[in-house]
């Protein structure tokens, strides 16, 4: 049994799933959907309002502000809650309505923007409404996700200490990039303490991220639309790709399996099979980071008329052999 004084104590999921036994692949799949809050963000989450507390940067009065497509915002409402703090989450139409829906039953004030830039990215206009919004309201404490390290440090700390706790023998990681928290967390601590462990970064096609071409996306999470300032290219070993109809496949294989997962698990995932497929015997232990659940994607990932409405040019018969 674990009690704990609530949420702000996140649980740490430790389960992992072995893929051999669902898609006859080497790979052990960490389930971070199966924290509190039920994403990897709960560990960035906690860590940064712990870390702004304990820095006086937070006090009893404060309202705390972030950017998020969505499963920070989640948390962040969640370890809010649990500490008296009012939150508010700036986000923008493409986050789940689900996922807006959680963060208001957790009390926040989700703020919408709806100005994208050129790529269909609004980053751009969730950051200026937080600025402007810092501006209005001193009692506004930004936490930063982008450049804060204590983003990183969450994942230095408990998500790479625990994999490689659990898996002595690990030889290869995948980790998807967003704000490229967990990715530098993990790249960051097996440098220094297993720097043998091949460290590979997933992204979407279309994320700029390590110096990708920008293009439209539609799964939150996962990709950027301007450089990251958190991650050093230098500590991953190689960058694989995904385009998302691959990625939605991929979750809807593993769906057919009973393993549903969100967006940017498949995305890792089909990086995954797609590197192992070439180098399995390099790999004898293989980990892949799947940072959320597929039921906030239901009506997104899940539905055939979103994906044959964002997706133009997947298959005619892709929807139809599901
Ligand atoms: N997948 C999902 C579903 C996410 O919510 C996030 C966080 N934006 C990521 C991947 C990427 O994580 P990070 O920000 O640590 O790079």
């Amino acid at each position: 049994m674990t009690v704990i004084t609530g949420a702000h104590e996140f649980l740490d999921s430790e389960v992992y799933i072995d893929l051999r036994h669902v898609l006859d692949s080497p790979l052990y799949l960490k389930c971070e959907g199966f924290n509190f809050a039920g994403s990897v963000k709960v560990r960035s989450a906690a860590w940064m309002v712990a870390s702004a507390q304990r820095e006086g940067i937070i006090g009893p009065d404060s309202v705390l502000i972030e950017s998020s497509s969505g499963n920070l915002g989640v948390a962040l409402a969640m370890v809010a809650a649990s500490k008296g703090l009012r939150f508010v989450c700036v986000t923008d139409p493409k986050c789940n309505p689900s996922t807006a829906g959680l963060m208001r039953a957790l009390g926040a004030e989700v703020v919408v923007v709806d100005e994208p830039d050129a790529t269909g990215s609004y980053l751009a206009a969730r950051k200026t409404y937080v600025r402007e919004r810092c501006t209005q309201d001193p009692s506004c404490v930004w936490l930063n996700q982008y450049e804060n390290p204590d983003n990183w440090i969450a994942h230095y700390e408990n998500t790479a200490a625990h994999i490689a706790k659990q898996f002595p023998h690990l030889d290869t990681l995948f980790i998807g990039t967003g704000t490229g928290g967990t990715l530098m967390g993990c790249a960051r601590y097996f440098r220094e303490h297993r720097p043998q462990v091949r460290i590979i970064a997933v992204d979407s096609v279309g994320s700029v991220n390590f110096s990708g071409a920008p293009g439209a996306r539609h799964i939150p999470g996962l990709g950027a639309s301007t450089p990251m300032p958190l991650i050093d290219p230098e500590l991953v070993d190689e960058v694989v790709r995904v385009p998302e109809p691959d990625a939605i496949r991929m979750c809807r294989r593993l769906a057919a399996q009973g393993v549903l997962l969100g967006g940017s698990s498949g995305t890792v995932v089909s990086a995954a099979l797609q590197w192992l497929n070439r180098y399995a015997a390099k790999a004898p232990t293989a980990v892949a980071i799947a940072p959320d659940l597929g039921e906030r994607y239901i009506d997104t990932i899940y539905d055939d008329a979103w994906v044959a409405e964002h997706y133009r040019d997947i298959p005619q018969d892709f929807l139809e052999n599901q």
